[in-house]
């Protein structure tokens, strides 16, 4: 099955795996890609494009999620072991990793933002037999942090668009704007990228995903809607620490409290208005077998099919963290840690990438699909839309051994290659001038 390559020749593709394989033995979770935003920084630094990181990409505000200080420190230790200059890790740190990278090809012309997410997740990566980057060798060096996602993938394509672009400057007309967007896992990032600045005046956002929406290998989808909209919440019970058998009374006991709310959530009665979800991620409490423990602390997060069915489940979430601190005479502090809302591919720009799988020949093959999970993505949108610009999200089919969010979890290089000639003729489509 033949795809029509027009901008992916055999050198771009050995390099989207060497760049993939690189990513995805150095795998940081978000808030915390020190390395993996150096890298980012020098490839388009490179290739002549204006780059900005730290606080000249993303403005001090919204900080949603911020990871623990423990994480942060040993994640800064790696960095720095790996080459990181200590002064680079530093204007990154607290919450201002990621990087944009500007080209400017002529006075006028559309602006183009193309967003690619870079972290990885805390998971810890498969060692088991047919695990492939453990069998040949690219498996994550970095204890405890996996790529699960595919976001590896995602900036090889990103590095290598804006290399394309770069090489093609004199054909485009506008402005490409690629935006290295940090900590998507948990939609946390998407919000601060949303008021830096770098979607202002936009004419176009386009993101992707590979390996998402049950795609065979060689399909392209366009989302036409189906994003969850969804809340994440930081949740710390505060008690009081006693003697557990010579003063319990006077104790207050924090995991109680903190047990009581995660079984009463997933009790919150479901919506006839549509689909809804609740999940408790984290908890962590206590601290010794004698001891009445006086902190607990959980992660939590719900989801519904719109706005209203996204809110109802979070009030109800909160009701229940509050109604099981005072059965426990504990307090309750409440974090907002992410957020993102609905999203549905623009109808021109579905139009568009329809044409563009169709001019790809035979080997790809267009869809229109529902996401069916949350992306922070939708919070670029709702900025682009002030804007007027067109904004749309896409998902290549791939191969995927194992499933998203698991030690297993692999998927197939090839795709890289057709997503990436995909997003250069969307690129040339918006960009091309005229001659
Ligand atoms: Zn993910
Ligand atoms: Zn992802």
């Amino acid at each position: 099955m033949g795809i029509n390559y027009r901008f992916v020749d055999e050198n771009l593709k050995k390099e989207l795996v060497e760049l993939r394989r690189m990513f995805h033995r150095f795998p940081e979770a978000g808030w915390m890609e020190f390395l993996t935003t150096c890298k980012i920084v020098e490839y388009l630094d490179r290739l002549g494009f204006k780059v900005f990181y730290g606080q000249n990409f993303l403005k001090p505000g919204q900080r949603w999620g911020q990871p623990l200080e423990r994480f942060v420190k040993e994640s800064m230790l790696n960095a720095e072991k790996h080459g990181v200059p200590r002064g680079f890790i530093d204007e990154v740190k607290n919450g201002f990793t990621g990087a944009a990278g500007v080209m400017r090809f002529s006075e006028s012309g559309p602006v183009c933002v193309f967003r690619f997410d870079i972290d990885g997740l805390r998971i810890t990566e498969s060692t088991k037999e047919g695990h492939r980057p453990f069998e040949l060798g690219f498996s994550s060096e970095n204890e405890n942090y996996m790529h699960a996602c595919g976001h590896d993938g995602h900036m090889a394509v990103g590095l290598c668009l804006a290399k394309i672009l770069s090489d093609n400057r004199h054909r485009l007309k506008g402005e490409a704007r690629f935006i290295f967007q940090p900590a998507e896992e948990g939609c946390r990032g998407g919000q601060a990228v949303a008021e830096s600045g770098f979607i202002e005046s936009a004419d176009y956002v386009l993101g992707g995903h590979i390996g998402v929406c049950s795609l065979k290998k060689g399909e392209t989808a366009a989302v036409k809607g189906g994003f969850l909209c969804t809340t994440k919440l930081d949740i710390h019970f505060l008690g009081h620490s006693a003697h557990a058998s010579n003063s319990p009374e006077s104790g207050r006991n924090a995991l109680l409290a903190a047990a009581e709310f995660v079984l009463s959530a997933n009790a919150i009665p479901r919506h006839s208005g549509g689909a809804t979800m609740v999940n408790i991620g984290v908890l962590n409490a206590g601290e010794g077998r004698n001891i009445i423990p006086d902190t607990a602390y959980v992660e939590a997060e719900t989801r519904g099919e719109t706005q209203r069915l996204n809110e109802y489940m979070k009030t109800e979430l909160i009701r229940r963290a509050n109604g099981a601190a005072a059965m426990y005479g504990c307090e309750v502090e409440i974090e907002m840690a992410g957020e993102a809302g609905g999203f549905a591919s623009n109808a021109d720009l579905k139009a568009a990438a329809k044409e563009i799988c169709g001019a790809m020949g035979e080997g790809v093959s267009y869809a229109e699909k529902n996401f069916g999970a949350s992306e922070d993505f939708s919070n670029l949108a709702v900025e682009a839309e002030k804007y007027g610009a067109k904004s749309a999200y896409f998902t290549f089919g791939s191969a995927v051994k194992g499933v998203h969010h698991s030690p297993e979890f692999d998927f197939d290089e090839d795709t890289m290659a057709l997503e990436l000639e995909f997003f250069a003729r969307a690129a040339q489509r918006f960009m091309g001038s005229e001659d």
